[in-house]
């Protein structure tokens, strides 16, 4: 007989891994390699260092390791908020009167409120490491700048953060959240940067975005002493740190003999997606099982389902290297009416190869009905949930629906990244039924997607 599931699967500190899982190990089609916009010519060890803390630049490129060691520091920083729950949402199953079983693994259990904090405390450590001085870095919603900056103040190293403007002025209280941990932060674009500069006078009021926010970053860093850029999503290192939230959450389901049937995680950039699945994903590529993994995007910024798989610039101010992933083009910026976050142009080049090779699926949902699981997320549930996060939440509910109606009782185990306390200007809207969804025409993605490089 199987044990009774409590609603909180935990694992003991011994029980929580001490190693990384690298996907790309396990992976027939690796991800294509970053590209020198110059040259077109895959990036060096010696170029990408120029930008990016050594060791973080050689888990990059490493293609091969399946497992890397987590530097004892950094396990010791896990234990302060980590093992996060794998929760079983009885109460929404009853709400939902459905046979299938839910599970959500809960990232918002820290100061930063989302998973960002398991690769920001990484990444700092490998820059103190390096004796660097400090990092800069861009953020949007501002749940990166924050985890980077608690990071950053462990360490003692300083952060400068270059936050999106339109989320600056938005959200006030997490821009003082980074500087109450020290980090100095700057709305982007600003005219502290050359680029910032270019991209004010071309397009004047411009509100910024994720990708304008990079370059100015990049542009800060590389421009200075003993600092280095460090990013928060997409890249394969990123991934790399984000694989704790699948090794602990397969850790738990064995712990009780569950096998998971669906995985769903919202997608963005592709750290938490990326992270979450790893485990499962190896374990499809190696044969060993199957599982049904789902990624889940705005409507309003749909880079898989309707985004082509290509070379593109990371950024707007095109200062990043080349990436081949599924994109809207860098010059695409969601409508400004978009409020639910997961606003990148473009998707992480592990999670678009394992996309492209049919390991995963992808689907899109407008924003009000986000909200409207959001909603009943948290008056079933109790935790107020990111709007990113609600994604997923969404998708669990209508698989668990449809679980209703076949009367299968599948096992859903969805991720949970986050919490919404600093998105009330969203909810508000949503709240005063003001909040609309805007999808965006074939013609509007072709036209950004036509201005991705040729190659
Ligand atoms: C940043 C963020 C996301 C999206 O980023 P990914 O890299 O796609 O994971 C999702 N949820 C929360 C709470 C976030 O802060």
């Amino acid at each position: 007989m199987s044990k009774e599931i409590p609603y909180k699967i935990y694992l003991e500190e011994n029980e929580m891994p001490k190693q990384w899982y690298n996907v790309r190990a396990d992976m027939k089609n690796k991800p294509a390699p970053l590209l020198n916009p110059g040259t077109g010519q895959p990036m060096t060890a010696e170029e990408l260092e120029g930008v990016f803390c050594k060791e973080l630049v050689a888990q990059e490129l490493n293609n091969t390791d399946a497992y890397i060691d987590i530097p004892e520091e950094i396990r010791s920083f896990y234990k302060m908020y980590r093992p996060s729950p794998l929760v079983r949402a009885y109460c929404l199953e009853k709400a939902l009167g459905t046979p299938a079983h839910i599970y959500y693994k809960f990232e918002g259990n820290n100061t930063s409120g989302s998973h960002k904090l398991n690769s920001a405390i990484a990444q700092a450590y490998y820059a103190k490491k390096q004796g660097l001085k400090g990092v800069t870095t861009e953020t949007g919603a501002g749940q990166w700048g924050t985890a980077l900056s608690m990071a950053c103040a462990y360490f003692g190293l300083d952060c400068e953060v270059y936050m999106v403007k339109v989320s600056y002025e938005q959200k006030p209280f997490r821009r003082e959240v980074m500087r109450t941990y020290g980090a100095s932060v700057t709305p982007s674009p600003s005219m502290k940067t050359s680029v910032g500069r270019k991209i004010n006078e071309e397009f004047p009021g411009t509100t910024g975005s994720l990708g304008c926010a990079i370059s100015e970053a990049v542009e800060a860093a590389v421009s200075k002493e003993g600092y280095r850029y460090v990013l928060g999503s997409v890249l394969s290192q990123v991934l790399l740190h984000q694989s704790i939230i699948g090794l602990e959450t397969k850790a738990a389901l064995d712990k009780y003999g569950i096998k998971a049937d669906m995985i769903i995680g919202c997608a963005g950039g592709g750290s938490n997606l990326g992270g979450l699945i790893s485990p499962f994903a190896g374990e499809i590529l190696r044969g060993e099982a199957n599982y049904d993994i789902l990624a889940v995007e705005p409507a309003s910024c749909p880079s898989l389902t309707r985004g082509k798989y290509l070379y593109d610039f990371c950024d707007t101010g095109r200062v990043c290297p080349l990436a081949k992933m599924y994109t809207l083009g860098s010059s695409y910026i969601p409508a400004p009416n978009h409020a639910g976050g997961l606003r990148y142009h473009g998707m992480s080049s592990i999670v678009s190869q394992l996309y492209d090779d049919k390991i995963i699926r992808a689907t899109s949902v407008t924003q009000t009905d986000v909200f409207k699981a959001a909603e009943q997320f948290a008056r079933t549930e109790g935790i107020l949930p990111a709007p990113e996060s609600s994604h997923a939440i969404k998708v669990a509910i209508d698989e668990a629906l449809k679980c209703k109606e076949s009367g299968e009782a599948k096992n859903i185990v969805f991720g949970l990244t986050g919490t919404g306390y600093f998105d009330m200007v969203a909810y508000q809207k949503y709240n005063d039924g003001e909040m609309e969804n805007y999808i965006p025409t074939d013609e509007e993605l072709a036209e950004s997607i036509a201005k991705c490089p040729k190659i």
